[in-house]
């Protein structure tokens, strides 16, 4: 099939990553996206380039875990009661993803992926001159409790070393010695040297934009209503017009699950809201990121302030925040930090989460000139430049770098 011109639906990072990638490849690209580039969940996320991680959330060890951790208020995992309807499509393959083989088979996956995204998270900050926005000062998980964190020395941490994955133990002492600002709250914990960060995610999505729309690749600033592909071209009708292109990606994020059910086909993806507050510290600072793995968040040094970043919230993207969910956050980095931190800003937004943990990448079996691009979860920054290669070497009709089954859309039919 011969293919010239590409519409990418979606300017997050991944639409952004996507578009840098064919755009190199020769191929004339226009991205669509109703708000400016990066205002997704991209703009939101903790800043890691998190190439640790490699395991599933689904297996039955969390399954048992989860129906107490939805009654407590204050854990990290809740939901919002009139979403659980749109939350068993979800919940079915979540348990089938629990089974040991599948599990297996979900961490094979994503380690085939981490194994490409230091080389095009590189490539991608090399080609557009962000290299000034990323920091290489790896990043620390801790816990609260010697137990806590034994049991993860023997079981996740422990499975990451198998999978290859550089990683440290660090007693209380140590981690105070990489981090002399951080209260004495924990019991130590795991040390990821090779991790990178960015500063500044919005700053690198509009970096990005900006190269690409610099060398020649237009954004439209329109929202996206259907997509109609034939055998000779796609339609895509926008609020008041319609675009034609050869081919092309649906990188729309959370709401590529409407956009594909137009198309006949279904994703049981959800909305799990994440939130962020920047903070003022005052005189403490951090030199990483770094995570209470218990209370699942994460404090990230960023450019305009240290960003507090986490919860899983399953809830209606366009729900009301739930302040109860930022009020958490906010005791938990008081202990991390002190009591002397004041609220610059907040920010709440959706994960497009799968219920094994995997992306969706490559073409739509019934519709070959539909690709798509979609459904990170919590690793859509890490993951975007890999994805944008993939998709470029699927519509050039290349060997793909990654074998492609694992990711289909069709694995949930
Ligand atoms: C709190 C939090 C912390 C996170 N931390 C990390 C981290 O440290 N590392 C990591 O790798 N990942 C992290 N993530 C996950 C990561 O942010 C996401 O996986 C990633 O941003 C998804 O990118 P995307 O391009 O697919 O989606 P988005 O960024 O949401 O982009 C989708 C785009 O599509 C556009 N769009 C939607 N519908 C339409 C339409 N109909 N017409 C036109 N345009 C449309 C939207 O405007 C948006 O710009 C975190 C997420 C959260 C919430």
């Amino acid at each position: 099939m011969e293919s010239k011109h590409i519409g990418i639906l979606g300017a997050g990072i991944v639409g952004l990553s996507t578009a840098l990638y064919l755009q190199k490849a020769g191929y004339k690209v226009t991205l669509i996206d109703k708000e400016a580039p990066g205002m997704g969940a991209s703009f939101g996320n903790a800043g890691l380039f998190a190439d640790y991680a490699r395991l599933p959330f689904a297996k039955f060890a969390m399954m048992r875990k989860m129906p107490g951790m939805l009654l407590d208020k204050t854990s990290p995992l809740s939901m919002q009661g009139s979403y659980l309807p749109s939350l068993i499509p979800y919940g079915l393959k979540f348990v089938k993803a629990c089974f040991p083989t599948k599990y297996v088979q979900g961490k094979a996956a994503l380690k085939s992926l981490q194994e490409h995204t230091r080389l095009t998270n590189q490539e991608l900050l090399d080609l557009t001159d962000a290299q000034g926005l990323i920091r290489s000062e790896g990043c620390l998980g801790l816990f609260a409790t010697e137990d806590g964190f034994a049991t993860a020395q023997s079981g996740d941490l422990q499975e990451r070393r198998e999978q290859g994955v550089n990683l440290k133990f660090l007693n209380a002492r140590q981690v105070h010695d990489l981090e002399p600002d951080l209260a004495d709250f924990h019991a130590g914990g795991v040390f990821y040297p090779d991790t990178r960060f960015t500063i500044s995610p919005i700053e690198l999505s509009r970096r990005y934009a900006l190269y690409f729309t610099n060398n020649g690749g237009k954004i439209l600033q329109d929202e996206v209503q259907t997509v109609l592909p034939n055998d000779n071209e796609v339609l895509v009708n926008l609020s008041d017009s319609t675009a034609k292109f050869d081919q092309v990606v649906i990188c729309t994020g959370f709401a590529s699950k409407e956009i594909l059910a137009t198309l006949g086909v279904k994703v049981p993806m959800v909305s799990e809201r994440g939130y962020h507050l920047t903070l003022d510290t005052g005189a403490k600072s951090l030199s990483r990121p770094v995570g209470w793995l218990d209370k699942a968040v994460f404090l990230t040094p960023m450019e305009d302030g240290m960003r507090l970043a986490g919860t899983a919230e399953f809830a209606f993207a366009d729900a009301p925040p739930n302040p109860q969910c930022a009020d958490e956050m906010l005791k938990h980095a008081k202990v991390m930090l002190g009591n002397n931190l004041s609220i610059k800003s907040s920010w709440v937004g959706s994960r497009p989460s799968t219920p094994d943990s995997l992306p969706v990448i490559g073409a739509l079996e019934q519709h070959p000139r539909v690709k798509v691009g979609f459904g990170h979860g919590h690793l859509g920054l890490t993951f975007a430049a890999i994805t944008g290669k993939l998709i470029t070497e699927s519509i050039q009709g290349q060997a793909s770098t990654v074998d492609l089954k694992p990711f289909a859309a069709a694995r949930f039919n």
